[in-house]
Formats: structure tokens, sequence, C-alpha cells
């Protein structure tokens, strides 16, 4: 195959995966508008990974994205190369002793179902997350009072030089929507363990999920899931709110239910989700996430930190 561009440029090295130039970056993700990728890379497998992981000039930034149903892709797009898995990480395996062995692009509402149909109980959860394993890994998601890291035994990652590792959820530090693992490590697996269970309880648990999320998130929509993370308990109690304040009720205490600028708006319906509403840019999108967040301040003293991830360039002008 001849060499990209690119490729030769910077140095990159050969793979038996693909390079792309200016691929499509932010208009596949959910929000669906956004700048490109200025080299997206699709590995072989995980020894291809590996490969490009060791030789790639280590002055080029290495960015790994799931199906960016948490991440704004500035306008400007995202320097260096973005890696993107595809179907030869998408595995999901059920083991014995309620093991479930998942690659890292396996979509969580896939494990959820392949977990409910082998009686695999504890992942249920995972129904109601549209992003990957590995997005599940690094924002320790979670939901409905359970996180990754409850049925988590280990994921394997590969770090900037290459090498492989297999991480204990301690290891990975994961707490509320964080995990302190190195930036630059790109999850390829994980195991999880759940407990015996009956397939139609799971089943029906499950569908419970579905209709609460239906019915009080903009699933539908254009959207990134909770665009703020909750306040800890502490900081709340400092500005004088009770504990267990929320941070759809600051939003809208601040009067930012329904707050619009050009395309981006909070959604009417939960009042932490943006929505694109059909034109928005990736720049309105963070603008009116920053005008939130400098009313919510000065409403009720709280400092909100994105849950979202806003990751490339602005536009330049
Ligand atoms: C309608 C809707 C509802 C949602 N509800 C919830 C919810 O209830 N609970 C919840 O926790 N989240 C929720 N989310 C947010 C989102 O689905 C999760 O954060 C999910 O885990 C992100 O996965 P992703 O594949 O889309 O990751 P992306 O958005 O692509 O990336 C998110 C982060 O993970 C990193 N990442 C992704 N894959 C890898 C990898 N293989 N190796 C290393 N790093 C990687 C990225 O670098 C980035 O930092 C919701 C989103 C939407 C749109």
């Amino acid at each position: 195959m001849i060499p990209s561009l690119k490729e030769q440029e910077w140095g990159l090295p050969s793979v038996r995966g693909r390079y792309t130039e200016n691929a499509p970056l932010g208009e596949v993700g959910w929000f669906r508008c956004g700048g490109t990728a200025e080299v997206l890379f699709k590995p072989a497998d995980p020894d291809d990974l590996a490969a490009f992981l060791a030789a790639c000039p280590k002055h080029i930034p290495v960015t790994t994205l799931g199906v960016l149903s948490n991440t704004i892709v500035r306008d400007g797009g995202v320097r260096g190369v973005v890696i993107r898995l595809g179907k030869e990480f998408a595995g999901i395996e059920i083991l014995p002793d309620g093991f479930v062995r998942a690659g890292a692009v396996a979509l969580d509402g896939n494990v959820a179902q392949a977990a409910a149909r082998a009686g695999i109980a504890g992942l249920e959860f995972f129904s109601g997350i549209p992003g990957t394993i590995g997005g599940a890994l690094r924002m320790n998601a979670g939901c409905y009072g359970s996180e990754t890291k409850d049925v988590l035994v280990e994921a394997t990652a590969i770090d900037r030089m290459g090498g492989t590792h297999k991480l204990s959820p301690l290891e990975m530090g994961m707490s509320y929507r964080h995990s302190t693992t190195p930036e630059d490590y790109v999850f390829t697996a994980a195991l999880f363990q759940g407990q015996p269970g009956q397939e139609e309880e799971i089943k029906a648990f499950m569908a419970g999920i579905k209709e609460k999320r239906g019915a009080s998130q903009p699933i539908r929509e254009k959207t990134g899931g909770s665009t703020f993370a909750n306040p800890a308990a502490a900081e709340l109690e400092k500005a004088g709110l009770p504990a267990e304040t929320k941070v759809w009720q600051l939003i809208d205490r601040a009067g930012c239910r329904g707050l619009t600028i050009g395309g981006a708006m909070m959604s009417e319906l939960h009042a932490n989700f943006m929505i694109n509403t059909g034109t928005a840019t990736a720049t309105e999108l963070e603008a009116l996430g920053e005008e939130v967040r400098r009313r919510v301040l000065d409403d009720s003293g709280i400092s909100l930190r994105w849950e979202i991830k806003r990751i490339g360039e602005p536009l330049s002008k």
C-alpha cells in the first residue's frame, strides 16, 4: 500500500490496520457536529495497535475514542492520530462462574444483553448507557446505583510504549465518573463478574431501566448524556445546600433549563442534558456549557465540573 502524506511526513509506522486522513469525527458522534481527525487509525488487532503505539513518534498526540456518546469534538478538529477500534475489538465471551469478557469497543448494551441471556445478574445497568466498554472504563460509567468498577475484575490496556497492562479497579483509581488511569493508555478489553440470576428477572430489570430513561432523558436527541457531574456533598454543604442536591437542580435554580445558544440547548426534559437541536456547532455547545457554569456559580456558588469530554482545537479565526 502507498503510504499516505501524513504517514511519510510524521514518520508513522506502517501498520496492518488503516490510516485515514481528515476523517469525519464529530459528525459521527452522538452530537453530530464538530471537527475531523487529522489522522484516524483503525488497528487490525491488539498486536497491530501495540506495534503502532511503540513506533509512533512520541511528539505526535494520540487520542482514543469509542462512539463519542460523552464527547464534544471542537470545530477545529483533533490534531495528531485518533484511534478508533473496530469490530476486531467488539467480542463478548461468556465464561464459567459469572465471568464476562468484552472487547473495548463492545457496546455496553450488548454486554448487558449477553450477560442477561447467560443468566448473569449485576451487569444490567450497562443497558442504560449508550457507550462502549472502553468509554465505560475511562469514565467509570454507571447509572441507577451501579457503576463499572462494581463489576470490573480487570481491564487490559496498552501504553504509549506498546506495553500491555492488566489493571484492577483499584489500580485504575476509579471514582465517580472518573479514573486515574494514564490518559495515553488504550483499553482493549475488560473482564467482568456478575452473579447467578434468572434471565427473565434480569430482562425485566433492564426493561425498567429503559422505561425510566425514556421518561426522564432526551435519549432520541443528539446529546452527550450528563453534561456536568453531580457536585460532592462537602462542596454543596459548604455552599449551604443540602448534600443530596443534584446538578440538574442547580441548573434549574439558575434558570438554565431550556437555555439556548445558536442550535445548542439545555434540554427541557432533563436540565443537565445538552442537545444539538439541528444546527449547533461544537463551539455553540461548549459556549452554552460555559454559560451554564457561569450562571450556576453566580446563583449557588458551585463551580460545575464538565462530565462531557471536550477535545480538539477551536476553529481558527
Ligand atoms: C443519551 C445518553 C445517556 C447517557 N447516560 C449515561 C449514564 O446513565 N451513565 C453514564 O455513566 N454515562 C451516560 N452517558 C454518557 C456515555 O454514554 C458514557 O460516558 C460512556 O461510557 C462513554 O462511552 P463512549 O464509547 O461513547 O466514549 P467516548 O465519548 O468516545 O469517550 C469518552 C472518554 O473515554 C475515553 N475512551 C473511550 N474509549 C477508550 C479506549 N478504548 N481506551 C481509552 N480511552 C477510551 C475517551 O478518550 C474519552 O476520554 C450517556 C450518554 C448519552 C448520549
